[in-house]
């Protein structure tokens, strides 16, 4: 059987998946030894690799169990994709009410970190829309959990990173939507202090705001983006077409002069200092998906994600401090991330986001320079209150996360006795 990975293939702890078509199929796959749920493997680090190297394989239990198209609820079992649900959905007037970057999520992993999006600002992260999940325990069977039901259980597995059992399906409410295209504004900025200008004039008129930041610059170029749903135009999904990496290249592609050259052409493409266009969804919301297996550019190695929250007070300086290290050690990814954080509270205990601001980007794994790159980083992190993604993480200290998630214990007092991820062991043993 062909084993799988995490996004970022690193750390290399291969995992056998036991398929799971049928909510039945759960309690035959703990019983043959699986720890862990796995979505589609987007979670960059070790939060989806099991400690026994057996995981359950969730995709192919992705059925719609029901659906109110007047009111936007849907109650889907957890394998569904985002992308198949914007196909059901969208021609109905209803998009995902929160998106990360990429569509090839199932709604289980949407759950299980919490995923926040663009729209973080104005809608907080993706466990402020769920109703309702189902979840089976090894040791209590099928149980149902919601805000009213149960409430401590549903508040440990918003963000739980599947560690409260298996969810077998989710209810959660849809964004109305009567277009799937979305009018953006793009504005060229030449500093760190521009985007924080630029984010407190726009973010509250739009829906949508992120930052793509030049990661070599000392300054902190970049290009700010925002956009709102547009109200004309059709609601027809994105066709597919997409190509792929075909190979695993023995080395990294993504190198000092690779980022150079990309970062000062991806700095200019855009004459004008600020341009307003109406794009699909599909480039807007997920211009990584349009390479299929991309991860595959950092060659067998694999790469790291750093992604960090620093709270709203000391939250320009700390990132500008960040960012300086990270281009003095001239390494980093084509693209790195920034966004402010709202202030909407998640129901999940272990939720990542925080109001302030977010840092994301990828670095080419090569132990020793990451190694010393990331404890500089974690400390002017952690030192400011701040915390790093789990989803994103291969490297956090057990200190540190129990520093930054104080509600690890209660996690971990409602833990399922049968599943156990790399993740957890490593920031709770
Ligand atoms: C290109 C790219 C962009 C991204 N952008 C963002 C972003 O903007 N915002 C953001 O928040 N994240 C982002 N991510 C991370 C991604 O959204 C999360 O890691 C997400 O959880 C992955 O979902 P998955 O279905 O692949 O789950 P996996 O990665 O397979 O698993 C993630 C966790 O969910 C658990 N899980 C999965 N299914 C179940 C289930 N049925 N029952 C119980 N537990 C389950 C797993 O055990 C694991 O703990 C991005 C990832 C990529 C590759």
């Amino acid at each position: 059987m062909k084993q799988i990975l995490s996004w970022g293939r690193y750390p290399y702890c291969p995992q056998t998946p036991h398929k799971i078509f049928w909510p039945e199929d759960v309690p035959k796959g703990l019983a043959h030894g699986a720890t862990l749920a796995y979505g589609q493997g987007r979670s960059y680090g070790d939060a989806c690799l099991a400690e026994s190297g057996r995981v359950l394989a969730m995709e192919r239990l992705s059925r719609v169990l029901s659906c109110d198209w007047d009111l936007g609820v849907v109650f889907a079992q957890a394998g569904l994709t985002l992308a198949k649900l914007i196909d059901i959905s969208l021609p109905h007037g209803w998009f995902p009410p929160v998106t990360p970057g990429t569509k090839f999520i199932t709604l289980g992993g949407a759950v299980a970190n919490d995923v926040h999006g663009k729209n973080h600002h104005a809608s907080g992260t993706f466990g402020r829309h769920v109703k309702r999940l189902i979840l089976y325990r090894s040791d209590e069977d099928v149980v149902e959990c919601s805000p009213t039901v149960r409430p401590e259980l549903f508040a440990a597995t918003i963000g739980g990173l599947g560690l409260t059992g298996i969810i077998l399906a989710v209810e959660f409410d849809l964004r109305r939507v009567t277009s799937n295209k979305i009018e953006q504004r793009n504005i060229r900025f030449d500093n760190l202090d521009e985007f924080f200008e630029l984010s407190q004039a726009h973010d509250a008129s739009h829906e949508y705001t992120v930052a793509w930041v030049d990661c070599l610059s000392k300054t902190g170029r970049g290009h700010y983006m925002a956009g709102n749903h547009a109200t004309d135009g059709v609601l027809i999904p994105a066709p597919p077409g997409r190509i792929g990496v075909p190979i695993d290249p023995p080395f990294s592609l993504v190198n000092a002069l690779s980022l150079r050259v990309f970062n000062a052409l991806y700095y200019h493409r855009q004459q004008r200092k600020e341009v307003v266009s109406c794009v699909g969804y599909d480039p807007f919301f997920y211009p990584l998906d349009g390479i299929l297996q991309w991860n595959r550019l950092y060659g067998r190695a694999g790469f790291q994600q750093y992604q960090c929250v620093v709270p709203q007070k000391d939250g320009r300086e700390v990132i500008r401090a960040v960012m300086q290290e990270i281009a003095k050690s001239g390494i980093g990814s084509f693209l790195a991330v920034l966004k402010r954080f709202g202030n909407l509270p998640s129901p999940g205990l272990l939720s990542f986001p925080l109001e302030g601001v977010t840092l994301a980007l990828d670095f080419p794994q090569r132990d020793e320079i990451n190694t010393r790159l990331f404890a500089k980083l974690d400390r002017l992190v952690h030192d400011a209150g701040g915390r790093l993604y789990p989803a994103k993480d291969a490297h956090m200290s057990a200190t540190d996360f129990k520093k930054a998630y104080p509600c690890w214990k209660k996690v971990e007092a409602l833990r399922d006795p049968k599943l156990m991820s790399l993740f957890w062991k490593r920031v709770t043993q």
